[in-house]
């Protein structure tokens, strides 16, 4: 199959040292060589394939120099849409990046739309659905740890792993046909039930296994949600403050989106948490006083972790108590601020309102206390699992709701198997199981479903 050549600026917009634009398509060489010209008249047409070549980017109709350039040849198929790509490294400016790619649109490319090299590289069968879900999460990726998940994902280990327990269910299955067809004993179910029960419960395992690292997988993909609660002037900007300081986070720019909210991102001892932005802790503020506990115990459910502040130069009062009330059963951190002045707090009571938080003692105008801070978030989410790196872990929403589903899918299967129900309503159910965990690598997929999926890449990718 082949597609118009299509061009897009594949480097982050703004001013990187160099700009990239990329071409893919049968006539990506082509349009190229229409408008480089190397000082040794050297002609890309005749290059070999995976090279780079140093010239002018001109303007064909009058010769008049547009860029000075690098230019890499791509062949297909060895390329990341496995068709002819070619990328024009230029100087990283926006008006030089946007007249290299004018220039190539004016001559014949076509403008790309939002993930279409990705989904190029997927329709034509270079990379797997989950493969290419990992290429935006890559370009997402706000900590390490996330970039680690989406490169094992590009690398195809949740692919392998699907496969494999697709592959049990064709076998199953194919044995149940086979028992149907060739009944040498008088009762297919005899034989049935138990092949299924053992495979049913393998995938089932397996299933549950993924979804258990879910939780991490979102944690480490988008940052544990958390919310900084205490009375007013308690020193929760200072706290938001003091953490952002120290551990501000890489946080990349997804080129051509602007951000309306404001999310700091802090990578805690390998612990990434999503602080939400200050009007929204101003919001929180008096939050008990205004709507009460149990409203807001609703707002705080969106949160993985929250950090209660408490005044230490203050006897605590009947706020904080209600704070304690509202925060009761999540993930909570107890922080006793401003140590340096004399302490009015009852240390007593502090502890058995807290239960089971960590209670963590800070005075953060005189820098104290956030490594012990930092400690006890690490030690609530970590407590060292995450070192068998190996693991696959899942963190994309849309797989985990498929592996929910799938789940649900095969248990019934089983279920109907054990009660009798006829065998081929059982091979319905298998067959569901089998397009589900297909959906996750894009195998049974629906072509809006693809569509919608690739929009949210971002240009040029
Ligand atoms: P918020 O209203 O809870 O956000 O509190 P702020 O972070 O705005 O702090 C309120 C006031 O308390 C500010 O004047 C801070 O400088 C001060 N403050 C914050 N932390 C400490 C501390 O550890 N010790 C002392 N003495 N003052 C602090
Ligand atoms: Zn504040």
């Amino acid at each position: 199959m082949s597609y118009e050549t299509i061009a897009a600026i594949s480097t982050p917009m703004g001013e990187g040292a160099i700009g990239i634009v990329r071409l893919s398509g049968e006539e990506a060489v082509d349009i190229a060589s229409r408008i480089f010209r190397s000082p040794h008249n050297k002609k890309l047409m005749e290059v070999p394939s995976h090279t780079i070549h140093y010239g002018h980017l001109v303007e064909p109709s009058t010769d008049q120099i547009v860029e000075e350039v690098m230019v890499s040849v791509m062949r297909a198929p060895k390329t990341f849409t496995k068709e002819d790509v070619v990328e024009i490294n230029c100087h990283g400016g926006i008006v030089s990046v946007n007249r290299v790619l004018e220039l190539v649109l004016s001559n014949g490319a076509q403008l790309a739309e939002p993930g279409e090299f990705t989904k190029r590289a997927f329709l034509n069968g270079r990379i797997d659905l989950s493969q290419a879900e990992a290429v935006m999460d890559v370009i997402r990726a706000k900590t390490d740890e996330a970039m680690d998940i989406a490169l094992g994902q590009m690398d195809g280990r949740l692919s392998r792993l699907i496969g494999a327990l697709r592959q049990g269910i064709l076998d199953t299955l194919a044995q149940v046909e086979v028992n149907i067809d060739y009944p040498e004993y008088d009762d297919v179910e005899e034989v049935t039930i138990p092949l299924l029960r053992e495979k049913a419960t393998w995938i089932m395992e397996e299933i549950e296994q993924l979804l258990e690292t879910s939780k991490q997988g979102k944690i480490i993909r988008e940052g544990l949600q958390t919310v900084i609660i205490g009375r007013p002037n308690v020193g929760k900007s200072s706290l938001l403050n003091s953490l952002v300081q120290e551990n501000k986070a890489i946080v990349t720019d997804i080129a051509g989106t602007t951000r309306d909210i404001i999310e700091e991102y802090v990578n805690i001892k390998g612990v990434p948490l999503k602080l939400v932005d200050t009007a929204g802790i101003r919001e929180t503020k008096d939050i008990v006083e205004r709507i009460g506990v149990e409203r807001s115990r609703q707002v705080l459910k969106q949160a993985d972790l929250i950090l209660l502040v408490l005044n230490g130069a203050e006897v605590l009062s009947d706020e904080d108590r209600h704070l304690f009330e509202a925060v009761d059963g999540f993930e909570t951190i107890v922080i006793i601020n401003k140590t340096d002045l004399p302490q009015e707090l009852d240390l007593q009571e502090v502890r058995t309102l807290a239960k089971d938080s960590p209670i963590v003692t800070t005075s953060l105008v005189q820098d104290e206390g956030i490594h012990q801070l930092e400690d006890a978030i690490q030690e609530l989410f970590y407590s060292g699992s995450l070192e068998q790196a190996d693991l696959t872990y899942v963190s994309n929403v849309r797989h985990i709701v498929l592996l929910k589903e799938a789940h649900r899918t095969i248990a019934e299967a089983l279920e109907a198997a054990e009660i009798g129900v006829p065998i081929d309503m059982v091979q319905i159910d298998l067959t569901r199981t089998w397009e589900l965990l297909g959906e996750i690598v894009g195998d049974t997929m629906k072509d809006s479903l693809i569509n919608e999926l690739f929009s949210q890449f971002c240009l040029g990718k």
